[in-house]
This record gives C-alpha cells, structure tokens and sequence, in this order.
C-alpha cells in the first residue's frame, strides 16, 4: 500500500502516518521526492483490510492505494523518481553511463595495478575484480580471498577508481564492506536471501546479477531484500540468462533493459562479458546494451586474456578496451546520452 502525501505537508504529519503504521507491526518506507513525500506501507502478513480507510483521515494525506504487484519497494509505485546512486564524485542512474571495467580475478598486485590504470585512462571510473569467487568446478582458482581484497585497496589508493567486488557469504560482508564502494552479488548467489539481507545492512551500493535461470519478477523480489532492510542503492546487472543456444556462454538478455526500466526505478547495466563468454562479441553486446538505455557496463579486462585465471576468453585486453570506449560514446550519443569518463577527482 502507498500513501501520498499532499505537497507541502509536513514533517509531523508524515511522521504520525509512519507511526500509526509502526505501531501496528508494519513496515513504513518513505520515498521523498522534490513534491511529495509517499509513505510505502509493508508488512510480512496481509495488511488489515480497513488500513486505507484509517490512513486516508490522517492530516496532509492525499490518497491511499493498494499495490498488488508483489514487489513493491523496487516498483516505480513506491518510488516514483529513478534512484540516484552516489559513489565517489560520480553517481550511478543519473544522465551518464558509467563503465566499470577490470579483470574476473584479482590474481597478483601487477597485474591488477597495471589494469586498473590502463581502465582508468580509457574511461572507466570502477574497478572491479574477484577475491572471492565462485566457480563451477571446485578445481578451478577460487580467489586470493583477503590478500585480493588488499591489492584492490592499493589500486583505489594509486588510481582514485570505485571498487566492485564480490561477496559470496554473510560472514564476509563486514570485511569486503571494508575494501569495497559497491558489493556484487553474483549470478549464483543472486537468491542466496541470507546474504541479500547481509548486504542489505551493511549499507553499502550493492549490485545484484541475474541469475542464470532467473525471471525478471524474481530478480526484483531478490532486490527487495536489499530494499527492505533500508538500503536503497541496489543497482541490476543483466549479464545472459541460460538457453539451448551454446554458441554463446549465456543468452544476452537485450530487453531486460527497458523491461526493467519500465518496471523499477532501480539503475541497471549489463555484462556483456559474461554474456558473450568469446571476445569477439563483447564489444557488439556492450554497443547493443548502450543503444538499449542501460544506466552502465560492466567489461573485463585483462592485461594477458590468455594467461588469465579465470574468464580469460572473454576478457577484452587493454587495445581492446581502449577501442571500445570511444565507441560506446558515439552509440550513447546516438541515443542521447554520454558516457562518464575523465580522471577520477580524487587523484
Ligand atoms: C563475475 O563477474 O566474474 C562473475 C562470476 O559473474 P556472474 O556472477 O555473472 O557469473
Ligand atoms: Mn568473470
């Protein structure tokens, strides 16, 4: 259910609503926009069948409405303005794309360093890489864990990049929270609840992979895990679902873009790297999710693909990386819209 507000109430009269709605067990979210305030009612069992009734009397309400989509906070009914991730000096789901780039795994200080700065010098602003990862076959490398974590550290230090990375399990959230400025939820951990409500209190941006059989209703239910532990700042990551096609890894999922867009105020990019599974077709994937309004990228990067521990088919190199981006800004203003680049302002 969502109440509006009248433009212009105030302060005291939103904050009776929220209390009567606290005080019968239920959850009030509130979504402040430049008119009006709209107070998301939520609660884990049915609401009372009366409960518009006694919240339309309340001073400074406009209307009360019941939403009957399951997911509710991710849904542009709670919130009816695009949520504005900041992180550094930049911010996520604003006018510009945003391109986070760098290798699958963190695998030695040089190698990641020597990413991070090649990335940064073609444009991208985050840089992401794996300490901890989740393969499919035990025998693969699975990380270097908390020494990986550090090497991120020194590359933010050294080059004024954002850091994305992974986290795998509840019990890592307080020390990745630490070396982070946005969690990955990866594409087999996307319905690990646990871990959605973990992330969801540490607080910080957290970007949340579809998983691979994943429905895109499922997918903003997993988000409202995050939302409903008071973090707004999730951000979707298409990055190809599972489908009999095997001349790809995975099936690059174009319309999640605008379909998500249609459907959620939350910011989604795409991966065409995890898509693609085969360099040749990241940069066409990552042009087509451009050209399909995604709020950004997310490429990997390697500075020897062929000697990589993991992904390294599908990691572009630095010529490569380099070559794309300025092809990603002519499809971008093609569609009207730029790509973030420039040095970061902190270095
Ligand atoms: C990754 O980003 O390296 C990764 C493991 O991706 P996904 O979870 O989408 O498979
Ligand atoms: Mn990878």
């Amino acid at each position: 259910m969502i109440v509006v507000m009248q433009p212009g109430s105030s302060r005291a009269q939103i904050d009776a609503v929220v209390g009567r709605v606290q005080e019968l067990g239920l959850e009030a979210h509130l979504s402040t926009g430049e008119e009006r305030t709209i107070i998301g009612v939520v609660g884990t069992t049915p609401l009372p069948p009366t409960l518009d009734e006694m919240l339309e009397v309340f001073g400074g309400v406009e209307q009360v409405l019941r939403v009957t989509k399951k997911y509710k906070l991710s849904g542009w009914d709670f919130h009816p303005e695009k949520t504005r991730i900041p992180v550094l000096d930049f911010v996520i789901g604003g006018d510009e794309v945003v391109v986070i780039a760098g290798p699958c795994s963190v695998e030695s200080e040089e190698q990641t360093i020597r990413t991070a700065r090649a990335v940064r010098a073609a444009g991208a602003r985050i840089l992401r890489g794996g300490a901890y990862k989740p393969r499919t076959s035990p025998y693969e490398f699975r990380g270097l864990g908390k020494s990986g974590l550090e090497i991120l550290a020194n590359a933010r230090a050294e080059t004024g990049l954002a850091i994305i990375t992974e986290v795998m399990t509840p019990a890592d959230v307080a020390h990745v929270y630490d070396y982070t400025d946005i969690f990955q939820i990866g594409a087999r951990n996307c319905q690990n609840y646990n871990l959605l409500e973990e992330v969801g209190r540490a607080g910080k941006p957290v970007m949340l992979k579809r998983g691979m059989s994943m429905m895109i209703e499922e997918w903003l239910l997993a988000a409202e895990y995050v939302l409903a532990q008071n973090n707004p700042h999730v951000i979707f990551c298409e990055r190809g679902i599972r489908t009999f096609e095997t001349q790809t890894r995975n099936t690059f999922d174009i319309a999640a873009v605008p379909v998500v867009q249609k459907l959620s105020h939350l910011p989604i990019f795409v991966d065409p790297s995890h898509a693609a599974g085969k360099r040749p077709f990241v940069g066409p994937l990552a042009l087509a999710g451009v050209a399909a309004g995604a709020d950004g990228l997310m490429i990997e990067v390697h500075p020897a693909p062929d000697q990589a521990l993991s992904d390294g088919n599908q990691s572009l190199d630095f010529a490569e990386f380099e070559d794309l981006m300025p092809r990603l800004a002519t499809v971008a203003s093609a569609v009207g819209r730029n790509v973030l680049t420039g040095a970061p302002a902190s270095v």
